[in-house]
């Protein structure tokens, strides 16, 4: 019984004696693929050429240190907490004596670890972070083989203590004030 008026009865029709041969329809897939070569490429040599990206592009993360080289983490967790991909692992330790140029305060990060393949680029981590610890940047993740190599650690995730090494995340920040959005 018919419910809808919408059914069609498919009849199988006998093919002609043109499209036995297949030949036009083979020239005409050659066309549509001839055409295609003199057209703008839609896909760019990647890496050698990159795209422009927006300004508030969220990319790979970066756990930011204060002016001194310290680390800003202090492991408080809120990170992880806000993070609704539960992408966010870390463990917390006592900054020891003799340590406090590493560290900028009493507690910090001994272990922090990102899954990459669960983070979704949302950004909550950035907004819930209290000590301008963790931001995202305009840096892409690259491409890896294996699952595990896409947990990102603190050696990956903290950016260098030289200047030359630290990573700028400005152009961002400036693009979220113009548009009246804030990352914090
Ligand atoms: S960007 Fe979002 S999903 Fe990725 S780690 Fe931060 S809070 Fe989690
Ligand atoms: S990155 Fe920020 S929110 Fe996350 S544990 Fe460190 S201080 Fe806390």
């Amino acid at each position: 019984m018919q419910l809808t008026n919408r059914s069609k009865v498919v009849v199988k029709r006998e093919l002609t004696f043109i499209e036995k041969l297949y030949l036009p329809a083979i020239l005409q897939g050659l066309s549509i693929t001839i055409k295609h070569l003199f057209r703008k490429s839609a896909t760019v040599r990647y890496p050698e050429v990159k795209r422009e990206i927006a300004p508030v592009y969220r990319g790979m993360h970066v756990l930011k240190r204060d002016e001194k080289g310290r680390e800003n983490c202090t492991a408080c967790g809120l990170c992880a907490v806000a993070c609704p991909a539960e992408a966010i692992t870390m463990e917390a330790a006592e900054r020891k004596k003799g340590e406090e140029h590493l560290y900028r305060e009493e507690k910090y990060a001994a272990k922090y670890e990102i899954n990459m393949l669960r983070c979704i680029y949302c950004g909550l981590c950035e907004e819930a972070c209290p000590k301008d610890a963790i931001y995202l940047t305009d840096r892409i993740v690259p491409s890896a083989y294996t699952r595990g190599n896409f947990v990102y650690g603190k050696d990956v995730l903290v950016e260098g203590v030289n200047p030359q090494e630290r990573v700028d995340i400005g152009k961002r920040k400036k693009m979220y004030e113009m548009t009246g959005e804030s990352t914090k």
